[in-house]
């Protein structure tokens, strides 16, 4: 599973961080970051998946 975060819609609020606070960081950008990557357990990945849901401008991508 990756999650990617498009910056260009990324407006750094910070739902995700608030949703998923092990796998995201608002970054010295003011964009949210994810903090690891590759094989997530299940519990990162329903994470990941929740802060996508909770994204309000849509820019949380997950391929599974
Ligand atoms: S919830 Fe979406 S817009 Fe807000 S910081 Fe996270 S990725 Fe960016």
């Amino acid at each position: 599973m990756k999650v990617i975060i498009d910056p260009d819609k990324c407006c750094g609020y910070g739902e995700c961080v608030v949703t998923a606070p092990g796998l995201f960081e608002i970054g010295d950008d003011n964009r949210a970051h994810v903090m690891r990557d590759g094989e997530l357990s299940r519990l990162d990945a329903e994470m990941a998946r929740e802060a996508s849901y909770s994204c309000p401008v849509e820019a949380i991508d997950i391929a599974e």
